[in-house]
């Protein structure tokens, strides 16, 4: 049988990536080694700048009070704001004739994009929006390295050492900061004076008492709440995991532990600790 050309090339056309971005129109890059194609029209693509902008305010990262995602649009298309830096160059007459935003809501506005110079550094450097840094590896970079310029000097060797970074998480940041957009975000953030180190308090808490060491912690506690001794073991050094193995340093076993998870402590021979016994070593 004949086979219908007509026919394949009209369903073989649906695999071909498109050649311009559809949304501004420059020509798509492959990125080495990745299968999509990218709009790398950094400061001309309007959707770009904007999830751009969006994720830097989202509630994980900066988490600007009074700002939403339709705010920024309105803020994009006014061409007051075109990169997360600008905001903190807007004033109330900036935004005040932007479509239904009141006087009050305008100062809650500027109010809010202050108040983000606070955010702890992991938070801004999550806020970033570097490929492949998502709010725990943002976090495991704060507290390895300690500051933005510690970070940006690293290779891609040091990164790749550090626990839980992978090579394309090594090699995404290392380009980040070798990109001078993203140079320029990170200076500009800087005299407007983001927190980009780790603060003195949190400098201060840490220690590495429990550096190596897996810990599962289970039950309810009577001193720290749960989440409190999850951050004590982090500030420590520690690493939480959620299931017990054979890795596992030792358990601490708070009221109404499970029994499967104490069983499962004993035959594996893992050492069960009170939250007294816990907290006696930091
Ligand atoms: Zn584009």
């Amino acid at each position: 049988t004949n086979v219908d050309k007509s026919k394949r090339a009209v369903d073989s056309k649906k695999f071909e990536f498109p050649e311009f971005c559809p949304e501004c129109g420059s020509k798509l890059q492959r990125l080495e080694g990745e299968a999509n194609h990218y709009c790398l029209n950094y400061n001309g693509c309007k959707p770009q700048i904007i999830g751009r902008i969006q994720h830097y305010i989202s509630r994980k990262a900066l988490d600007i009070e009074g700002l939403g995602g339709e705010t920024v649009t309105l803020l994009v298309n006014a061409s007051l704001v075109q990169d997360p830096a600008d905001l903190y160059t807007l004033n109330i007459e900036d935004i005040l004739p932007l479509d239904r935003m009141a006087q009050k809501s305008a100062e809650n506005l500027i109010l809010g994009i202050e108040a983000s110079k606070q955010i702890p550094f992991e938070r801004v450097l999550f806020g970033l929006g570097i490929r492949y840094v998502g709010e725990t590896v943002a976090k495991t970079l704060a507290k390895h390295y300690k500051s933005i310029s510690a970070l940006s000097e690293a290779t891609v060797e040091n990164l790749e050492a550090v626990d839980e970074i992978g090579i394309k998480i090594a090699e995404s940041v290392y380009a980040f900061f070798r990109n001078d957009n993203s140079i320029r975000l990170v200076s500009r953030l800087y005299s407007y004076g983001l927190q980009l180190e780790l603060s003195k308090a949190a400098l201060a808490n840490q220690t590495s008492i429990l550096a190596g060491d897996r810990i599962v912690v289970s039950g309810v506690f009577e001193k720290v709440s749960r989440s409190e001794l999850k951050k004590l073991i982090d500030a420590n050094g520690g690493k939480v995991v959620s299931s017990i193995s054979a890795k596992t340093t030792y358990l601490v076993a708070g009221a109404n532990m499970g029994p499967s998870k104490r069983q499962k402590a004993e035959d594996l021979g893992i050492p069960i600790l009170t939250e007294q016994s816990f907290l006696d070593k930091l």
